[in-house]
């Protein structure tokens, strides 16, 4: 390696920004990971208890309800209400800075009717709190399961829907800088 290729790899580790291509954060612990595999072939999975049927969410290692350790992924509802809505405007991470260069990021919090309240990216940004929507899951563009929130009339329960709404949402595409190393 070159001194020049030394110099422009070690400028790409260190200035996110000069990036050519920034992806949304990956890094997941195990328990991450297992609800992103868990969340692949549905609309929503999350842990319920085997015990109690408690929904768990975050996914932890035992029931937030009654401490077992019998949470297995279950098929859950996507089914909630909006309780409140943000718009970020700043990010520390690359890829949503570059989202937010173009228009303010629109995220939720969601009481899901079986139970947990989730954070969650807004498919639609004239959702209002109170309203009724639906949250389901879909892999980002570092391939990690996120949660999305749209309106209750949407199929969600059909793929190619699912992918259409995370598609708009620029979730799925990486964030490309001209000219980036
Ligand atoms: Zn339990």
């Amino acid at each position: 390696m070159t001194i020049a290729e030394k110099m422009r790899q070690r400028l790409r580790l260190n200035r996110p920004s000069l990036r050519a291509r920034a992806r949304p954060p990956k890094q997941r612990t195990p328990l991450g990971q297992n609800f992103s595999a868990a969340n692949l072939p549905v609309a929503l999975s999350m842990p319920v208890c085997d015990t109690c049927g408690h929904v768990q969410y975050p996914p932890t290692e035992l029931c937030g309800e009654c401490l077992a350790d019998t949470l297995v992924f279950r098929e859950t509802d996507t089914q909630g209400t909006l309780l409140a809505k943000t718009e970020l405007h700043h990010s520390v991470w690359e890829f949503f800075k570059r989202r937010m260069s173009k228009a303010p990021w629109p995220m939720g919090s969601v009481k899901l009717d079986a139970g947990p309240v989730v954070l969650a990216h807004l498919a639609d940004n004239t959702l209002a709190p109170g309203q009724s929507v639906q949250v389901f899951s879909h892999t980002d563009a570092s391939r990690s399961s996120v949660l999305i929130a749209c309106d209750v009339s949407q199929p969600v329960g059909r793929r190619e829907v699912r992918r259409a709404l995370t598609e708009a949402t620029g979730l799925t595409q990486i964030a490309v800088r001209e000219k980036g190393i």
